[in-house]
Protein backbone atom coordinates (compact mmCIF):
# COMPACT_ATOMS: atom_id res chain seq x y z
CA UNK A 1 0.00 0.00 0.00
CA UNK A 2 2.88 2.43 0.09
CA UNK A 3 5.46 3.11 2.49
CA UNK A 4 6.81 6.80 3.82
CA UNK A 5 6.25 9.87 5.58
CA UNK A 6 2.77 10.06 4.39
CA UNK A 7 1.65 6.67 5.59
CA UNK A 8 1.73 8.06 9.11
CA UNK A 9 -1.39 10.62 8.50
CA UNK A 10 -4.39 8.58 9.71
CA UNK A 11 -6.35 8.61 6.80
CA UNK A 12 -3.73 7.64 4.60
CA UNK A 13 -3.26 4.87 6.58
CA UNK A 14 -6.25 3.97 6.82
CA UNK A 15 -6.10 3.55 2.80
CA UNK A 16 -2.95 1.50 3.32
CA UNK A 17 -4.99 -0.46 6.14
CA UNK A 18 -7.73 -1.33 3.13
CA UNK A 19 -4.80 -2.31 0.60
CA UNK A 20 -4.73 1.04 -1.40
CA UNK A 21 -2.32 3.32 -2.17
CA UNK A 22 -1.66 5.48 0.98
CA UNK A 23 -3.06 9.00 0.05
CA UNK A 24 -4.92 10.80 2.35
CA UNK A 25 -8.74 11.31 2.23
CA UNK A 26 -10.91 13.92 1.56
CA UNK A 27 -12.39 15.54 5.29
CA UNK A 28 -14.91 15.48 6.87
CA UNK A 29 -16.23 12.51 7.09
CA UNK A 30 -13.63 12.16 9.50
CA UNK A 31 -12.43 8.70 10.99
CA UNK A 32 -14.07 8.95 14.53
CA UNK A 33 -17.43 8.94 11.93
CA UNK A 34 -16.32 6.95 9.16
CA UNK A 35 -12.75 5.43 9.27
CA UNK A 36 -11.67 1.75 8.38
CA UNK A 37 -13.93 0.08 6.34
CA UNK A 38 -16.45 2.72 6.66
CA UNK A 39 -16.58 2.21 10.62
CA UNK A 40 -16.19 4.80 13.45
CA UNK A 41 -12.47 4.76 14.26
CA UNK A 42 -9.93 6.30 16.65
CA UNK A 43 -6.59 6.63 15.09
CA UNK A 44 -3.44 7.30 18.07
CA UNK A 45 -0.53 7.50 17.99
CA UNK A 46 1.69 4.42 20.01
CA UNK A 47 3.38 7.36 22.60
CA UNK A 48 -0.69 7.90 23.48
CA UNK A 49 -1.09 4.36 23.69
CA UNK A 50 1.74 4.08 26.13
CA UNK A 51 0.48 6.24 28.48
CA UNK A 52 -2.95 4.65 29.17
CA UNK A 53 -1.91 1.75 31.38
CA UNK A 54 -0.30 4.29 34.19
CA UNK A 55 -3.20 6.55 33.84
CA UNK A 56 -5.82 3.21 34.36
CA UNK A 57 -3.49 1.98 36.96
CA UNK A 58 -1.92 4.80 38.94
CA UNK A 59 -4.74 7.38 38.31
CA UNK A 60 -5.20 10.92 36.48
CA UNK A 61 -3.73 12.88 39.14
CA UNK A 62 -0.79 10.63 39.34
CA UNK A 63 -0.04 11.46 35.80
CA UNK A 64 -0.92 15.03 35.99
CA UNK A 65 1.98 15.31 38.48
CA UNK A 66 4.36 15.29 35.79
CA UNK A 67 4.72 18.17 32.84
CA UNK A 68 2.03 21.68 33.44
CA UNK A 69 -1.44 21.94 33.93
CA UNK A 70 -1.68 22.27 30.00
CA UNK A 71 0.69 19.83 28.75
CA UNK A 72 0.73 16.95 31.64
CA UNK A 73 2.16 14.15 32.03
CA UNK A 74 5.85 12.80 30.33
CA UNK A 75 6.70 12.96 26.55
CA UNK A 76 9.68 11.22 24.44
CA UNK A 77 11.84 13.82 23.27
CA UNK A 78 14.14 13.42 20.34
CA UNK A 79 16.94 15.56 20.11
CA UNK A 80 19.61 15.97 17.28
CA UNK A 81 22.17 17.50 16.00
CA UNK A 82 25.54 19.20 17.70
CA UNK A 83 24.85 17.54 21.09
CA UNK A 84 27.10 14.42 22.56
CA UNK A 85 24.86 12.23 22.56
CA UNK A 86 21.67 12.64 20.24
CA UNK A 87 18.94 10.52 21.15
CA UNK A 88 15.20 9.91 22.74
CA UNK A 89 14.91 10.96 26.10
CA UNK A 90 11.57 10.98 28.43
CA UNK A 91 11.32 13.85 30.39
CA UNK A 92 7.94 15.86 32.13
CA UNK A 93 6.54 18.22 29.47
CA UNK A 94 7.86 21.72 30.87
CA UNK A 95 11.52 20.75 31.03
CA UNK A 96 13.80 23.37 29.82
CA UNK A 97 15.73 22.68 26.37
CA UNK A 98 18.78 23.83 27.99
CA UNK A 99 18.36 20.71 30.52
CA UNK A 100 17.44 18.60 27.67
CA UNK A 101 20.50 19.33 25.73
CA UNK A 102 22.60 18.81 29.62
CA UNK A 103 20.92 15.12 29.22
CA UNK A 104 22.35 14.62 25.74
CA UNK A 105 26.10 15.89 26.67
CA UNK A 106 25.66 19.49 26.23
CA UNK A 107 26.49 20.82 22.85
CA UNK A 108 29.55 19.02 20.84
CA UNK A 109 33.00 21.24 21.61
CA UNK A 110 33.33 23.81 18.63
CA UNK A 111 30.02 24.24 18.27
CA UNK A 112 26.88 26.60 18.97
CA UNK A 113 23.39 26.66 18.17
CA UNK A 114 22.40 28.35 15.42
CA UNK A 115 18.83 27.56 14.92
CA UNK A 116 15.95 25.14 16.46
CA UNK A 117 13.47 23.47 15.04
CA UNK A 118 11.53 22.25 18.25
CA UNK A 119 9.03 19.98 16.88
CA UNK A 120 10.47 18.29 14.23
CA UNK A 121 11.15 19.17 10.45
CA UNK A 122 7.69 20.58 9.97
CA UNK A 123 7.45 23.63 12.32
CA UNK A 124 8.50 27.22 12.35
CA UNK A 125 12.21 28.00 13.00
CA UNK A 126 13.22 29.55 16.00
CA UNK A 127 16.65 31.14 16.87
CA UNK A 128 18.91 30.56 19.46
CA UNK A 129 17.41 32.89 21.91
CA UNK A 130 14.94 30.19 22.79
CA UNK A 131 17.97 27.79 24.29
CA UNK A 132 16.04 28.14 27.42
CA UNK A 133 12.85 27.74 25.79
CA UNK A 134 10.54 25.58 28.38
CA UNK A 135 9.54 22.20 26.01
CA UNK A 136 5.43 22.36 26.83
CA UNK A 137 2.86 22.78 23.80
CA UNK A 138 1.62 26.17 25.45
CA UNK A 139 5.07 28.15 25.96
CA UNK A 140 6.17 26.74 22.58
CA UNK A 141 3.00 27.92 20.83
CA UNK A 142 3.76 31.35 22.36
CA UNK A 143 7.41 31.31 21.21
CA UNK A 144 6.39 31.09 17.62
CA UNK A 145 5.96 27.13 16.99
CA UNK A 146 5.30 24.09 17.71
CA UNK A 147 6.20 21.28 19.91
CA UNK A 148 4.74 18.75 17.67
CA UNK A 149 6.23 15.52 17.64
CA UNK A 150 8.89 16.89 20.23
CA UNK A 151 11.42 15.78 18.11
CA UNK A 152 13.88 18.09 18.44
CA UNK A 153 16.50 19.26 15.43
CA UNK A 154 19.41 21.76 16.91
CA UNK A 155 20.94 23.55 13.88
CA UNK A 156 24.60 24.49 14.28
CA UNK A 157 26.44 27.63 13.54
CA UNK A 158 28.09 26.06 11.06
CA UNK A 159 25.13 24.81 8.84
CA UNK A 160 24.39 27.77 6.41
CA UNK A 161 20.59 28.06 6.81
CA UNK A 162 19.81 28.10 3.34
CA UNK A 163 20.92 24.72 2.42
CA UNK A 164 19.50 23.40 5.57
CA UNK A 165 15.80 24.99 3.96
CA UNK A 166 17.06 23.08 0.86
CA UNK A 167 16.86 19.81 2.91
CA UNK A 168 13.87 20.47 4.48
CA UNK A 169 12.11 21.51 1.24
CA UNK A 170 13.72 18.12 -0.96
CA UNK A 171 12.18 16.03 2.07
CA UNK A 172 8.50 17.63 1.77
CA UNK A 173 9.32 17.80 -2.44
CA UNK A 174 9.45 14.34 -2.27
CA UNK A 175 7.15 13.17 -0.13
CA UNK A 176 4.18 15.28 -1.24
CA UNK A 177 2.16 12.23 -2.10
CA UNK A 178 1.06 14.87 -5.58
CA UNK A 179 -3.04 14.57 -4.80
CA UNK A 180 -3.46 18.23 -4.57
CA UNK A 181 -2.31 21.19 -6.90
CA UNK A 182 -0.77 23.19 -4.37
CA UNK A 183 0.87 21.06 -2.42
CA UNK A 184 2.89 18.77 -5.12
CA UNK A 185 3.40 21.74 -7.21
CA UNK A 186 4.54 24.32 -4.48
CA UNK A 187 7.21 21.73 -2.87
CA UNK A 188 8.18 21.25 -6.10
CA UNK A 189 8.71 24.94 -6.91
CA UNK A 190 9.99 25.64 -3.53
CA UNK A 191 12.81 23.29 -3.62
CA UNK A 192 13.98 24.59 -7.08
CA UNK A 193 13.33 28.20 -6.12
CA UNK A 194 15.88 27.18 -2.46
CA UNK A 195 18.19 25.07 -5.15
CA UNK A 196 18.84 27.82 -7.36
CA UNK A 197 19.36 30.54 -5.16
CA UNK A 198 21.97 28.10 -2.67
CA UNK A 199 23.66 27.39 -6.30
CA UNK A 200 24.12 31.20 -7.15
CA UNK A 201 21.40 31.58 -9.50
CA UNK A 202 18.96 33.55 -7.09
CA UNK A 203 17.76 36.88 -8.40
CA UNK A 204 16.30 40.00 -5.97
CA UNK A 205 12.63 38.86 -6.63
CA UNK A 206 13.26 35.25 -5.23
CA UNK A 207 12.19 35.79 -1.86
CA UNK A 208 9.40 37.62 -2.76
CA UNK A 209 8.12 34.92 -4.95
CA UNK A 210 9.38 32.07 -2.37
CA UNK A 211 7.25 33.14 -0.06
CA UNK A 212 4.47 34.14 -1.98
CA UNK A 213 4.13 30.33 -3.27
CA UNK A 214 4.28 29.24 0.31
CA UNK A 215 1.20 31.29 1.68
CA UNK A 216 -0.01 30.02 -1.67
CA UNK A 217 0.09 26.63 -0.34
CA UNK A 218 -0.76 27.31 3.31
CA UNK A 219 -4.35 26.47 4.18
CA UNK A 220 -4.89 24.88 0.91
CA UNK A 221 -4.17 21.08 1.07
CA UNK A 222 -5.96 18.57 2.11
CA UNK A 223 -3.81 17.42 4.53
CA UNK A 224 -1.11 18.88 7.29
CA UNK A 225 2.10 18.04 4.51
CA UNK A 226 1.50 20.84 2.38
CA UNK A 227 0.96 23.07 5.07
CA UNK A 228 3.28 22.24 7.42
CA UNK A 229 6.08 22.37 4.66
CA UNK A 230 6.10 25.89 4.22
CA UNK A 231 6.35 27.18 8.37
CA UNK A 232 10.59 26.29 8.42
CA UNK A 233 11.22 27.96 5.23
CA UNK A 234 8.96 30.94 6.29
CA UNK A 235 10.57 31.26 9.31
CA UNK A 236 14.30 30.38 8.11
CA UNK A 237 13.71 33.47 5.40
CA UNK A 238 12.41 36.15 8.57
CA UNK A 239 14.77 35.16 11.03
CA UNK A 240 17.66 34.36 8.53
CA UNK A 241 16.89 37.31 5.66
CA UNK A 242 20.62 38.12 5.50
CA UNK A 243 22.05 34.87 4.69
CA UNK A 244 19.41 34.89 1.71
CA UNK A 245 20.50 37.96 0.28
CA UNK A 246 23.97 37.22 0.73
CA UNK A 247 23.52 34.14 -1.49
CA UNK A 248 21.61 36.40 -4.11
CA UNK A 249 23.61 39.70 -4.05
CA UNK A 250 27.45 37.59 -4.00
CA UNK A 251 26.10 34.55 -6.07
CA UNK A 252 27.71 32.14 -3.71
CA UNK A 253 27.55 30.07 -0.70
CA UNK A 254 29.68 31.24 2.11
CA UNK A 255 29.28 27.65 3.42
CA UNK A 256 30.29 26.16 0.35
CA UNK A 257 31.49 22.62 0.61
CA UNK A 258 29.37 21.33 3.17
CA UNK A 259 28.06 17.83 1.86
CA UNK A 260 24.93 17.41 0.95
CA UNK A 261 24.20 13.92 2.68
CA UNK A 262 26.09 14.07 5.76
CA UNK A 263 23.89 17.18 6.26
CA UNK A 264 20.51 15.77 5.09
CA UNK A 265 21.38 13.07 7.70
CA UNK A 266 22.18 15.52 10.19
CA UNK A 267 18.43 17.35 9.65
CA UNK A 268 16.21 15.20 8.55
CA UNK A 269 17.49 11.77 10.27
CA UNK A 270 18.00 9.49 7.23
CA UNK A 271 19.53 8.78 4.16
FE1 LIG B 1 -0.78 14.74 -0.62
FE2 LIG B 1 0.43 17.07 -0.05
FE3 LIG B 1 -2.14 17.03 -0.57
FE4 LIG B 1 -1.24 15.93 1.73
S1 LIG B 1 -1.17 18.11 1.16
S2 LIG B 1 -2.79 15.08 0.33
S3 LIG B 1 0.71 15.10 0.98
S4 LIG B 1 -0.51 16.46 -2.02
Amino acid sequence: AGRGYICGEETAMLEGLEGRKCMPRFKPPFPAVQGLFGKPTVVNNVETLAGVPYIIKEGPEAFRRFGTEKSPGTKIFSISGPVQKAGNYEFPLGISLGRLIDAAGGVRAGSRVKAILPGGSSVPMLSADHLDLRLDYETVKAAGSQLGTAGIILIDEAVCIVKAAVILSQFYFEESCGKCTPCREGTYWIFQTLSRIENGGGRTDDLGTLLGVCRGISGTTLCALGDTAVLPIMSSVELFREEYEYHIRNKECPARGMEHKALYTTIMGGP
